[in-house]
């Protein structure tokens, strides 16, 4: 091994344990130590050196991987299909990288059909129901390994128990975030600290830490709410719409909550107006939102994408700036 080597698996190392440590406090202990902003910049300080240097990528990096393994005070369950983490864009140069890759993958110049989203600030979960009745609500985890947290998430009130159709089919799977209204969690800490306990971060970390409670009576008090983004496994007998949208179309007529700030958009530039819209109105919207989750609206050209390690290539969450900085993007007149 050369010095030059040497000194570059020594920094891969160095990165690999501190950026494990933050997803050890962030994703089992909910208590983070550092800024996103600071973590972000960690992972793509890891992620630039392990793309000029391919050949020392390890298998556990945290590159390679979502999120943390499960806490052990839960019982463990098995995503089928893995629930992955999405892919970064931190301005508005890197989302029309995003687009011209999707473009030249696709080989076509047209404009694609994305779906946008608010990127919620919560913990992904994933809900079954089996025969219409919810059997089984499992965090993300590592992405093929969560928690189950059943009886927590039966404590949220926009989950229903039992689905909103005649003829449930036998395996139906939602995903989506769990998370907490700004006013919910600005009441949780003042309790907090009228009891001296714990105080939370941020609202991601409350709903995380609440939703994680051995105690469901706990996880009751804390006032979650949901919205479903996506589906997971679906048996034979439910037609799957053919656009990503009408999916979420057909979860609201299950009986589950989505977001009503989902649009379609077409091409590039409506991606970037939508995301200019919301960052504007951020402050006003009842839940935190750290960005804009841009999707390829047609399942079909999804499958074509197909994915990379740890996150699908048709979607990406284009990140909003740290909050001391979005005075200077949209100007002087904007109140933070
Ligand atoms: P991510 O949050 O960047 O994106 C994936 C997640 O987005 C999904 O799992 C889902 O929970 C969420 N999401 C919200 N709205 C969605 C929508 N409409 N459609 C699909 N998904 C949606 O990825 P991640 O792996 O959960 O977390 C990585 C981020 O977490 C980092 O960029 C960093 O900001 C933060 N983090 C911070 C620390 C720290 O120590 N401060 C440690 C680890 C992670």
């Amino acid at each position: 091994m050369t010095d030059k080597t040497d000194n570059v698996q020594k920094e891969l190392e160095r990165l690999r344990s501190l950026i494990s440590d933050y997803n050890y406090q962030y994703y089992v202990l909910d208590d983070p130590s550092v800024p996103d902003s600071e973590y972000d910049r960690l992972y793509r300080e890891l992620h630039a050196l392990e793309s000029k240097h391919p050949e020392l990528i390890t298998e556990d990096s945290p590159t390679q991987r979502v999120g943390a393994k499960p806490d052990s005070g839960f019982e463990e369950v098995i995503h089928e299909l893995p629930m992955l983490s999405l892919d970064n864009a931190m301005d508005s140069d890197e989302m029309v990288n995003f687009n011209r890759r999707v473009n030249d993958r696709l080989a076509q110049s047209k404009d694609i059909e994305y779906v946008c989203e608010p990127k919620l600030d919560g913990l992904a979960i994933s809900l079954l129901y089996e025969n219409g009745i919810l059997t089984r609500a499992a965090t993300r985890g590592d992405g093929s390994q969560g928690e189950n947290i059943t009886l927590n998430a039966k404590t949220i009130r926009s989950i229903p128990l039992k689905l909103r159709i005649n003829n449930p089919p036998e395996r139906i799977e939602v995903r989506g975030e769990v998370f907490m209204l700004k006013r919910s969690f600005e009441a949780l800490n003042e309790e907090a600290k009228a009891t001296e306990s714990k105080v939370f971060a941020n609202p991601r970390n409350a709903a995380a830490g609440s939703l994680r409670q051995l105690d469901p009576q706990i996880t009751a008090k804390r006032n979650l709410s949901f919205y479903a983004y996506s589906m997971g496994l679906v048996s034979d007998d439910f037609k799957l719409a053919d656009k990503h949208y009408d999916r979420l179309l057909q979860i609201k007529d299950l009986g589950l909550p989505v977001s009503n700030e989902v649009k379609v958009v077409s091409g590039i530039e409506e991606c970037l107006d939508y995301y200019r819209d919301i960052l504007e109105r951020r402050d006003a919207l009842e839940y935190e939102i750290d960005g804009v989750v841009n999707k390829v609206n047609d399942i079909a050209l999804q499958e074509r994408l197909g994915f990379v390690a740890r996150a699908p290539r048709w979607a990406i969450a284009h990140k909003f700036p740290a909050q001391e900085e979005v005075t200077q993007l949209l100007g002087v007149d904007f109140q933070v």
